[in-house]
């Protein structure tokens, strides 16, 4: 799917399911969340559990929109760390509920992985919390600060 068509249908599901958090993505362009949308987990997680699952949870690539949301804007406090894993269990568990009936299996696998998730991003999550952002917007406003302050540098001499 191309990718800005993918992002606008994560926000019309976010809306759709009332996720918590989900006022965050306002903040930013399509362009903006092109960049901190990389998929499923925070960069510093092993590329081999972040493609399983999003191969295996597709419905829960719009938890993880929000969630890589708050990562890019992380404080790199342990409560604000803690409050983002939460919330991606409560978001995954509204998901699951509302794409799935209750006496679906399916239902409970999606909140038994999002459950999941939520304690992998806790225990292995918070080097990739607590350092800077690599994202392509934070690359550029690294860039351009950067460059404002060599101009300084250069205008004081
Ligand atoms: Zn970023």
């Amino acid at each position: 799917m191309n990718r800005l068509k993918e992002i606008k249908q994560l926000k019309e599901l976010a809306e759709k399911y009332r996720l918590d958090g989900r006022e965050i993505i306002e903040k930013y362009n399509m362009q903006e969340l092109c960049s901190i949308y990389n998929g499923i987990g925070p960069d510093a997680f092993p590329e081999w559990l972040r493609k399983g699952i999003s191969a295996l949870n597709p419905s829960l690539a719009v938890v993880a929109f929000i969630h890589d949301i708050e990562w890019h804007e992380s404080d790199g406090g342990m409560e604000a760390f803690t409050a983002s894993n939460d919330r991606f269990r409560t978001n995954g568990f509204k998901v699951a509920d509302a794409e799935n009936a209750w006496w679906s299996p399916r239902r409970w696998m999606v909140r038994h992985q999002a459950a999941k998730f939520a304690r992998l991003c806790q225990k292995f999550g918070w080097r990739g919390w607590s350092s800077p952002c690599k994202c392509a917007v934070c690359r550029k406003k690294a860039e351009k600060d950067a460059e404002i302050a060599a101009e300084q540098q250069v205008s004081q001499q």
